[in-house]
């Protein structure tokens, strides 16, 4: 079942590419594999997917050392400063950096290990009180503020849509981060370099990849239901 999802959401990929002018390798899929075992992530993994997604950090550091080590692992959930050490040597890039605590703590994780974090800046476009994220009129002077940490690298912003039932109500987030992202990239700060633009779950991949997405998560997409409530499944289980 993962082998023939998988191929049904690249067929997407590459339409919504093609509808909105842009390159199929301008997009990275991102299987979220949370809550499901080692041998499915094993399954897309045969079938080609090299990026996964994770929003717990000790699901990264139980299924990482099972698993090939070519696998480009994404903390794409809430992250605690308690936990960066699960993931900090692990990680290609964290998808939610959301306070310049949580920032300074991956700094000094990674100087340790002598790396450079690639990290996201995480955007509550919508505004909703029960995301995380910061707001898009903090976003220019947040970045700011963490682009003077050496061992961080921001590549750009992040962010969770609305659940909604129909995902054109998206369009208009997308836009938004879309645009934010190219503000910010003007302003030429150094050690940024915007655009890398995470967004687009299952219900709206294809609307985020016209938006110009640049990595979209999906995870139900190709596991299929997880089987708890959104809201945890979502990493918002807050401090
Ligand atoms: C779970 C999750 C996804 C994937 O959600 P689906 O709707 O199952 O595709 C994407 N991004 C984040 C941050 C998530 O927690």
């Amino acid at each position: 079942m993962v082998v023939e999802n998988l191929a049904a959401v690249e067929q997407k990929i590459t339409e919504a590419c093609r509808r909105s002018g842009r390159n199929r390798d301008e997009v990275t899929l991102i299987a979220v594999s949370k809550t499901k075992p080692v041998g499915m992530i094993e399954e897309a993994y045969a079938a080609g997917a090299r990026d996964f997604g994770e929003n717990k950090p000790q699901e990264i550091r139980d299924k990482q050392p099972q698993l090939a080590e070519d696998i480009r692992w994404h903390m794409i959930g809430h992250l605690q400063r308690n936990k960066i050490k699960y993931i900090i040597d692990k990680v290609c890039m964290i998808h939610s950096l959301d306070s310049i605590r949580l920032a300074q703590a991956i700094d000094e994780a990674a100087g340790k290990l002598g790396i450079v974090m690639p990290v996201l800046v995480e955007v509550n476009v919508a505004g909703e009180e029960s995301k995380g994220g910061i707001t898009p009129e903090e976003t220019e002077q947040f970045v700011r503020e963490v682009s003077v940490f050496p061992h961080i690298h921001v590549e750009g912003l992040m962010t969770i849509a609305p659940f909604t039932d129909d995902p054109e109500e998206n369009r208009q987030y997308f836009r938004k981060l879309s645009k934010l992202c190219v503000d910010i990239k003007q302003k030429n700060i150094d050690n940024v370099s915007m655009c890398s633009l995470s967004m687009g779950m299952t219900g709206d991949y294809e609307i985020a990849i016209e938006e110009g997405a640049t990595m979209v998560r999906v995870g139900t997409g190709i596991f299929g239901e997880r089987n708890y409530p959104r809201t945890e499944a979502d990493g918002r289980v807050e401090e």
